[in-house]
């Protein structure tokens, strides 16, 4: 069984849904609230498990009602939170305001996930096990390159999800096998908006980049290669939420197995298609067979 290793966050996101969103000073009745589990940590772990692979989570939640609710809600997708402390006060949340237009304004308080400075004892050798690990920037970055340094000392396939968008120190990259940026991340990363040319200007820190592209797929850059476009498989979208997580989990899944480059982004595209016709983040990510029968 491939073993994945995912080092990040934990959030409970709390969602209001109101016709028209407060301004300031305003108070407005919303339609309804719902508590999602998420946090591109957690997220990412669940697409892999879902996958297929044998995973655990690296992390932290706080003493508190959500934590309780996250650690369950992760085991139950089948991840091993052995690895996910629990510390004294509040787990990280994300306060989400969704307007009728589909509009949103976000605060996110880190809470637990802020705690999250350096590996914990027993964390290196869960990464030395693993096919892989996964980061993304979501916990504070001293603990990321504290993840992908010890992926490195132990020659474990790293992979960076560098959301949300921030300058990321040499030492980091360094230390990264592959890259998996937004077109948005890639552009803020690079200062360049097209895609292909953000890829081939990332390929000077980085082996290899992906570039996801929503419904028009992702594009694919190495260092001495001509690039490769993998087109999206068209569907009718009905929430991208957690796309990008899925897309990354089962390609971590793919490569871990041992598949070529070409094929295991097929299979993640597959799979990111799938979650975005299925409302929310982390229960819209499909399973082994359903990626296998969509990918064909
Ligand atoms: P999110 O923040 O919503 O999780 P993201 O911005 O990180 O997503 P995207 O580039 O939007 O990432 O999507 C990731 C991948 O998901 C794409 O490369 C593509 O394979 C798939 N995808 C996203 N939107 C669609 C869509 N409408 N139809 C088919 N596939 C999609």
């Amino acid at each position: 069984m491939t073993h994945i290793a995912v080092l990040g966050s934990t959030n409970m996101d709390l969602v209001a849904y109101v016709a028209k969103a407060p301004q300031r000073g305003e108070t407005v009745t919303g339609r309804e609230f719902r508590t999602i589990p998420g946090g591109k940590g957690a997220n990412q772990a669940v697409a892999a498990a879902h996958a297929g692979a044998d995973v655990s989570l690296i992390g932290a939640v706080g003493a508190d009602a959500f934590g309780t609710q996250l650690r369950s809600t992760l085991e139950h997708s089948g991840v091993d939170t052995g690895h996910l402390r629990t510390i004294e006060g509040p787990s990280g949340t994300a306060h989400i305001v969704v307007d009728d237009e589909g509009g949103n304004a976000i605060v996110v308080i880190p809470g637990a996930n802020g705690t999250v400075t350096a590996l914990a004892p027993g964390d290196e050798g869960l990464i030395a096990a693993a096919d892989a690990l996964l980061l993304q920037l979501e916990i504070p970055l001293d603990a990321v390159i504290a993840g992908a340094e010890a992926a490195r000392r132990h020659g474990v396939r790293t992979i960076l999800t560098p959301s949300p968008a921030q300058a990321l120190p040499p030492q980091l990259l360094t230390s990264v096998d592959l890259l998996v940026p937004n077109e948005h991340e890639a552009a803020a990363l690079t200062g360049v908006t097209d895609p292909r040319e953000a890829a081939a200007a990332l390929l000077d820190q980085v082996q290899e980049v992906v570039v996801t592209l929503g419904a028009a797929g992702c594009l694919y850059a190495a260092r001495g290669a001509a690039p490769l476009a993998v087109p999206a498989p068209r569907v009718t979208a009905v929430d991208s939420t957690g796309a990008g997580d899925t897309f990354v989990g089962t390609l971590a899944v793919a490569l871990g197995e041992g598949r070529e480059m070409p094929e295991a982004l097929a299979w993640a595209s597959a799979a990111a298609a799938l979650s975005v016709q299925r409302p929310g983040a982390s229960s819209s990510m499909p399973y082994r067979s359903e990626i296998d029968a969509e990918a064909g």
